[in-house]
């Protein structure tokens, strides 16, 4: 793609996009993952069917020291299901089977313009269907799965981790429970845990993110097993208040009300407000669950939900297949005037009516003064209507009727667990590695934290960890 990046421009980027202070602790990880990303790549390349293509979203804060317009985010080429013979029908079904990939969704604004996408993709998604070819995640999971199944690994699905075994302080093992039998598992390298994070635990949920969670989108077996046993083996549990939020619309899956990742929200014609009817981020930018995630520093309640989504009759008009879906209870609210939508929704009638004519205001002119909604390089170059002028994000708010959509803060994923070393080594609180046990992914304490810093915030992460996880273990 032309681009140059070093591993120091990378690194600037980290450090310059993180919180404050995190480089106190988070350093020598931060080094460990740029180093090793290249070598994931190439490794899972090397093992599997998977080709990594690049796709040209910006980084998140592009214009910050170290940051690049684009070049630094990956995605899996479209895989066929049928590679994987009788383990198909084991590969979880996508919420929407659209099999564009990232690119082709993202490049042609297909939510704002689907007349457009059909257009240029229709014959494409026929071909891709016919030949049984999937995109996105699914790729992702069917060429990972491949690999493993390639070389050996024996894989049990229905099978559920209880309990590390311990002796003398070093992890030697794994108690399991498979199709309702207990059994002993050594392990002579190690025990990588890799259990995902604990957003359906309600409990663990209800201790560290108090208020309302809502359309959680990840396996429900995601329960904190990891957490739970990694404590259990004298592991130092941190980043414990860190997760994936996204906002979301609903959808059923799997028969339960689940949240899928939205990019309409950010559309002209549409803003996020809370309860009393003001706006509070700059909805188009990455990390909107920041601002779900914010709180009351006395009672630790988030500040910002219960959050709604507002539009005019002129997102009605221009983007009908994305008015909220009316057959999901409390989803949908309409009205005349935004003082009667107000009402409706329990939120500040003033406020509200405020708030619209200063955006209506921003948006005639171009410019959120508020927020910065559509400065930034991300804001423009993905999502947005590119037809709309002057800020393909910002349109009034002005056109009856209005209507209201819950913006709820969907847990995609909880991002705190063990603490871990440079080589994903679970850490004691003293800072000791605890022989024989390793943590990658959602399940260990996220050295970036819930800000992503990359437009694919936690798969790069994941895959990174688990690799290094396993070259140690290994070697
Ligand atoms: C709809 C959606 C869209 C997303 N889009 C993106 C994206 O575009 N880019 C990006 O970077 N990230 C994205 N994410 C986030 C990303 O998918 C997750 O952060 C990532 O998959 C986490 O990987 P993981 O391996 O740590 O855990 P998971 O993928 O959650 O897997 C954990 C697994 O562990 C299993 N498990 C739990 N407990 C036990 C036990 N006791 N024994 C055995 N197994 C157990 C669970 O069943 C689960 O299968 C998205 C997430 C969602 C839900």
């Amino acid at each position: 793609m032309g681009v140059t990046d070093s591993k120091e421009a990378a690194l600037d980027y980290i450090r310059a996009v993180s919180p404050d202070g995190w480089h106190n602790t988070e350093e020598p990880l931060w080094t460990a993952f740029v180093n090793a990303v290249p070598e994931m790549l190439k490794f899972v390349e090397a093992s599997s069917p998977i080709i990594f293509t690049p796709n040209r979203d910006p980084d998140p804060y592009a214009e910050i020291e170290g940051g690049l317009p684009f070049g630094r985010n990956v995605s899996a080429a479209p895989l066929r299901s049928a590679i994987l013979g009788q383990w198909r029908d084991k590969i979880r079904k996508p919420s929407v089977s659209i099999d564009l990939n990232y690119e082709e969704v993202f490049d042609n604004h297909f939510l704002s313009n689907p007349k457009k996408w059909a257009l240029r993709y229709g014959l494409l998604l026929a071909w891709r269907k016919f030949r049984g070819l999937k995109t996105k995640g699914n790729a992702l999971v069917i060429g990972l799965l491949k690999g493993c199944l390639d070389h050996g690994v024996e894989i049990w699905p229905e099978t559920s981790a209880k309990e590390l075994t311990i002796v003398d302080g070093k992890v030697t093992g794994l108690k399991i429970e498979r199709r309702g039998e207990s059994i002993d598992i050594t392990a002579s390298g190690g025990v990588i845990l890799a259990s995902g994070g604990f957003e359906w635990n309600p409990e663990m949920m209800a201790e560290y993110f108090p208020g309302p969670v809502e359309w959680t989108a990840s396996p429900p077996t995601n329960t904190g097993d990891g957490q739970r046993m990694a404590e259990a083996a004298g592991a130092h549990l941190d980043r414990m208040d860190q997760a994936l939020i996204m906002g979301t619309s609903p959808v059923m899956y799997e028969g339960l009300r689940q949240g899928l990742p939205a990019g309409d929200y950010f559309l002209p014609h549409s803003m996020i407000v809370n309860a009393k009817g003001k706006r509070f981020i700059n909805e188009k930018q990455m990390n909107i669950g920041l601002a779900f995630d914010e709180r009351d520093p006395d009672t630790g309640h988030p500040l910002n939900l219960p959050a709604w989504r507002i539009y005019d009759a002129q997102y009605a008009a221009k983007y009908p297949h994305l008015m909220p879906n009316k057959s999901v209870p409390d989803n949908r609210f309409q009205a005349a005037t935004l003082e009667d939508l107000a009402a409706q929704i329990s939120v500040d009638a003033e406020g509200l009516v405020e708030t619209a004519a200063r955006f209506s205001e921003f948006a005639r002119v171009g410019v959120d003064e508020d927020f910065g909604r559509g400065a930034a390089l991300w804001d423009r170059a993905r999502g947005g209507d590119p037809r709309h002028k002057p800020n393909p994000t910002l349109g009034t708010i002005e056109k009856p009727p209005f209507t209201a959509m819950p913006f709820k803060a969907s847990f995609l994923g909880t991002k705190g667990g063990p603490r871990t070393n440079e080589n994903a080594q679970v850490l004691r609180p003293d800072g000791t590695p605890i022989d024989g046990l390793y943590a990658a992914g959602n399940v260990m304490a996220n050295c970036f934290g819930s800000k992503g810093v990359g437009a694919g915030t936690t798969l790069g992460p994941c895959l990174t960890w688990g690799f290094v996880a396993g070259r140690h273990a290994v070697r």
